[in-house]
Formats: structure tokens, sequence, C-alpha cells
């Protein structure tokens, strides 16, 4: 009986202890997974607040190699579609050296979520050159470029062989006018205006590109004056930014339609080596600047060196027109497929001067997606990339140029016939109404469905 009951007293204890084993353990595990959970949750919100500025490229996980107990969460995507992420390259840059002409071709690209994710964003498309907006180039005041951002953006640049001082070519904010001349907004905009230059700086960037402004109807030779002014006082608060002056299209009160203004606003810079010109080309080319022909662009070339002087031109802006010839429209088409047509960039391509200046395209990347809606699709500034650096020491007498020449005018064929006929439709309502109207209609035009890149 005696054994009988110690055995199923050890019996019971045991079956307590299990008991108390399981409820132990089952409490340790309940712990050990709010405590992972709370530290996971706490280092993805770490790695949302970074992903703002910091960049998330695989080779930087050296943190997490100590602890691979915890799984690091994906970064939160803030890319559009078809920007650089994991996969391949949509093409592979070439090397310039490989060019019978050192030509640096590239594009406007994204720099949302940090001016460093616009690095990749190049290469992805296979861009020796590029362009981005420093910051929202929609609104007048951005946070500060966070103090981590310099290094991190030099760091990707020497892992992406870019050269800062050389390949890169920021644009300005489209609200920016230095021409302006009531005193708090031109104050406004010199602020917005010299806080780029500031970041340029900081970034090891060379190059700024900007547009010189609207006169607001005051007489063309003020305008140029107070632009100047302001490079002046911005060249005085920074130290070796070049500030580089786009052509535009000369509508209505626009600065910089003709090389004089540029010429103008560069004869009052005190310091020139800090001023320089852009040329875009469908601006030129709207403006009333011809680049079609060998001869045409010959001559468009030796005015620019005239009136501006070659050494000015420090970086290119290429596109196509779907405007005609001197409508003042400034409209972007795809290379090849607009007014300017194949063999203008054949001329540039084959240019000596055009050699070792950033070229950036601004053409339009807008496809419709499956569902209607419009997607970027940067395949087309891979593809054209590729197409331009393919036109040096090409033979325009090759059937491979006749080819595509015809295969990209027929694209364009719609685009160039719809805007040609309100180009002439405009001109015959001028015609009628005078000078005066063709003025007011040149302004609203400019307000309401123009480019302006
Ligand atoms: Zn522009
Ligand atoms: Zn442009």
């Amino acid at each position: 009986m005696a054994r009988n009951t110690r055995e199923v007293l050890k019996a019971k204890t045991n079956g307590v202890i299990d008991k108390i084993k399981t409820a132990v353990s089952t409490a340790e595990t309940k712990v050990a997974k709010k405590t992972a959970a709370a530290t996971t949750r706490k280092r993805k919100i770490k790695d949302e607040d970074a992903d703002e500025e910091a960049h998330s490229c695989d080779s930087c996980g050296s943190e997490d190699e100590k602890k691979p107990e915890i799984k690091k969460p994906t970064p939160k995507k803030r890319k559009t579609k078809g920007d650089a992420d994991d996969t391949m390259p949509l093409a592979p840059r070439t090397a310039v050296p490989s060019l019978k002409r050192a030509m640096y071709i590239g594009a406007h690209i994204s720099g949302a979520g940090g001016v460093h994710n616009a690095i990749p964003n190049a290469a992805h498309i296979g861009a020796n050159a590029f362009a981005l907006f420093l910051k929202s180039q929609r609104k007048w005041t951005s946070p500060p470029l966070a103090p981590e951002v310099p290094s991190q953006f030099r760091d990707l640049l020497k892992q992406h062989a870019y050269d800062a001082a050389k390949h890169i070519l920021p644009h300005g904010s489209y609200l920016v006018n230095l021409a302006q001349s009531d005193a708090a907004k031109a104050k406004q905009a010199y602020d917005n205006f010299v806080d780029d230059l500031k970041r340029c700086e900081a970034l090891g960037i060379k190059l700024y590109n900007f547009h010189p402004g609207s006169t607001g109807g005051a007489p063309m030779a003020d305008a140029c004056a107070r632009i100047a002014a302001q490079l002046n006082r911005a060249h005085g608060e920074t130290s070796s930014v070049v500030t580089v002056l786009e052509n535009m299209c000369g509508s209505g009160n626009v600065v910089g339609g003709r090389f004089e203004d540029l010429r103008d606003i560069i004869a009052l810079v005190a310091d020139k080596s800090r001023v320089g010109v852009c040329i875009d080309t469908c601006h030129a080319f709207a403006a009333g600047y011809d680049l079609r022909t060998p001869e045409a662009f010959a001559a468009t070339m030796a005015e620019f060196d005239d009136v501006v002087g070659l050494k000015y031109l420090k970086a290119l802006h290429l596109n196509d027109s779907k405007a005609p010839f001197a409508s003042h429209r400034d409209l972007h088409a795809n290379i090849g497929t607009g007014f300017l047509g194949l063999r203008a960039f054949h001329n540039i391509m084959n240019c000596e001067s055009m050699q070792n200046l950033p070229m950036v395209l601004e053409t339009p990347i807008d496809v419709k997606g499956p569902d209607g809606k419009n997607v970027e699709d940067k395949r087309i500034w891979a593809d054209e990339i590729k197409l331009l650096e393919s036109l040096i020491d090409m033979d325009v007498e090759s059937k491979a140029f006749a080819e595509k020449e015809v295969e990209l005018q027929d694209k364009g064929a719609d685009e160039r016939k719809k805007i040609q006929e309100q180009v002439d439709k405009k001109a015959v309502k001028d015609a009628k109404k005078g000078t005066k109207g063709a003025k007011r209609g040149r302004k609203k035009k400019e307000e309401t469905d123009d480019e302006s890149d």
C-alpha cells in the first residue's frame, strides 16, 4: 500500500512538474516571440525612416551579419515603375572610350526618395550622364539635405563610376524667375536658387542648369540685367558651381529664346568661369535655329559661336520637337519622331564641339499600361541612348540609317500632323487679329499646354 501510495504521489508530482514545465516553456516562447516582434518593429521603423534619405543597396548590410536571427524587413519602396531595382539593368552602359567620339548620353531621371536614388536609376537605363531635380521643383521650400546624404551620394557615384563634376546636370525649379522685378518675389526666387547651388556644392556637382526667366513685360535688357545681378550675388555666396543658362523656345516674355539674350546675361556676369549655356535642341529648333541638315546645323553652331562663344557651351538637352520649325512651341518628342528628325541628331553626335559634355534626354516616356493608365516606360530612354550612340560615325547614306529614319518618322506622323494643324490654324487666326492678338495667343498657349524642360 505504502509503495503504491508513494508511486501514486510520485506520478502526481511528475504530472504537476510536467505541467509547470509546459507552462514555463509556453510563457518563455510567448516572451521570446514578443521580444522578437518588438525588435523587428523597431528595426522596421528605423529602416523606413532611413529609406527617405539613405540608399538601400545590397552590399551595405554589414550590421545585419552580426544578428542573423532577425530577418531584416524589406525597406518600404518609394520607387516608380521601371526605376532601378534588384533586377538587371534595362541596358548596359556603353564604355565611352569605345565610341569614336566621347559622347556622354543620359536622361533626366528621378531622384524620388532622395537624390542618391538618381544614381542607380541612371545606371539602370545605361546612362553615362544624367539630370535630376535636387528638391521638389514645384515647392518653394524643401527640407535641407540630411547630413549623411553627401557621403552616401559620393559612395554611390564611386560604385557606379560617375563623375559628379562632369556627368551630372541638375535642373532648377520651374518656379524660379531670376528676372523677377518685385522685391519680395525676387528674394524668394534667389533663396531657392542659391539653396540649389549650395546643394550642388555639398554633393560635388559642378554644373547647374536653369531657365533664365521671364521679363514679366519689362524690356528684355532690364530682365537680362536682373538675372546677371542675381547670378553675381549667388556666385559670391558659393565657390565653384557653374550656373548654366538653358536656351528657350522664345514664346511670350520668356528670356533666352535668342542667343543674344544669353550673350547679354553673360556679358554682365562678373566671373565668366561661373556661367555657361545648355542648348536644348527642341527649344532651339522651335525658336528658329535649324539643326536638320549638316549645313543648317553648321550655320546654327557658327552663329552660337559668334554671338555667345562655344567656350560657354557646357551641356545639351536632346529632344526632338513635336512642333514645326520656328513655331515657338515647347513640345518635346522622342528622338527621330519629330520635326527635327534623325539627321539633326546625327549632326550633333558627329560634332567635335559636343564631345565630353553631359547630354540629357527629356523625351516623353509615358505609355498606356494594361489598365489604360499612363505609366513610365524607362526602356524608351535606354533605347534612345543606344540609338544616339549608334549614330556616331554612322553613314547617313546607309540602308540602316534610311530604314531607322523612316521607321521613326512614321511613328511620329500623327502627332506632327496634329501640332502642325494647330500651328497653321493659329497663324491664320493671328493674321486676322494682327500682331497684338498673336502675342496674347502665344502667352495663353504657353500657360496652358506646353512642356517646359
Ligand atoms: Zn529646362
Ligand atoms: Zn530642356
